[in-house]
């Protein structure tokens, strides 16, 4: 077991499935105390008791990051139970519909920008001033897309909000330089996790792993590595940048 995260918090949001377990497991594998959040808490159970069962210090709270008021008692938790806020993964997320701009529902729009942007603003605001008010420092990972660069066609609430995401990384990380929080983005290709599997047919997946050079879906560890690097000291002088884990698909 690495000791890099030792004596460090982290809260995950969306951590009960796909990308944000896979980060949830890897921080605390490392030695971080982890905070888990999502929406659903039966995978917040199962996903902190594999935890705790590895020897790891965690516990869960259920959020809606959509609420500013639940963001910011996640926050006052991870500093109530574990004394201090060092590190933070705003991963929570969700597809949206699929249709074209003309033809997109209201609502729909509504609730994509809600949960995928909005909760990153109240997630950062209420992360960075407890990391803030201890004065140590700390560093945030925001998970956007490779449709936080490049469009797809189809979605366009989940692509405006990931271009939101990048440009209020780039605003936020400006910011807290000085405090030496650095806060950067990930821009994952298309993974294998329940967001694709729950909404496309196996050869609709089939179709869009193709579409990535490396010929196959991403895996959710292996946005864990780049997200866990980006929050380690080896990161130290990282900071306001979008990173891409995506097998090639935005080189083209
Ligand atoms: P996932 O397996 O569906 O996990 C997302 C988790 O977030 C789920 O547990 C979900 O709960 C939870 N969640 C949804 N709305 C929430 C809310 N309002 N408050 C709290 N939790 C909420 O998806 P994933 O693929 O790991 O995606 C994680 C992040 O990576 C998302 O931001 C996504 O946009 C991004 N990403 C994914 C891919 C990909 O291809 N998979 C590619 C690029 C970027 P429910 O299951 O109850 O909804």
């Amino acid at each position: 077991m690495s000791t890099e995260f030792s004596g460090k918090t982290a809260i995950v949001t969306g951590a009960a499935s796909g990308i944000g377990a896979a980060v949830a497991k890897m921080l605390a594998e490392r030695g971080a105390n982890v905070v888990a959040a999502d929406l659903d808490i039966d995978g917040l159970k199962t996903v902190v008791g594999a935890l705790e069962a590895n020897g790891a210090k965690a516990v869960y709270q259920a959020t809606d990051v959509a609420d500013p008021g639940a963001v910011e008692r996640l926050v006052n938790k991870a500093v109530e139970v574990f004394g201090h806020l060092d590190l933070a993964v705003n991963n929570a997320g969700i597809g949206g519909p699929s249709a074209t701009t003309a033809d997109y529902p209201l609502d729909g729009w509504q609730h994509v920008i809600d949960v995928n942007l909005n909760s990153v603003f109240y997630c950062l605001k209420y992360e960075i001033a407890a990391m803030a008010r201890a004065g140590k420092g700390g560093a945030i990972v925001n998970m956007a897309s490779i449709l936080g660069s490049v469009a797809f066609a189809q979605a366009p609430a989940y692509v405006a909000a990931k271009h939101g995401v990048v440009g209020l990384t780039k605003t936020a990380a400006i910011e807290c330089a000085k405090d030496n929080i650095r806060i950067n983005s990930v821009g994952p290709g298309f993974i294998d996790t329940p967001l694709l599997s729950k909404n496309l047919e196996k050869d609709a997946l089939s179709a869009i792993a193709a579409m990535h050079p490396i010929g196959r879906l991403g895996r959710d560890d292996e946005v864990a590595a780049l997200t866990c690097f980006l929050l380690s000291d080896a990161a130290s002088f990282i900071t306001g940048s979008y990173h891409l884990v995506d097998g090639g698909y935005t080189a083209q």
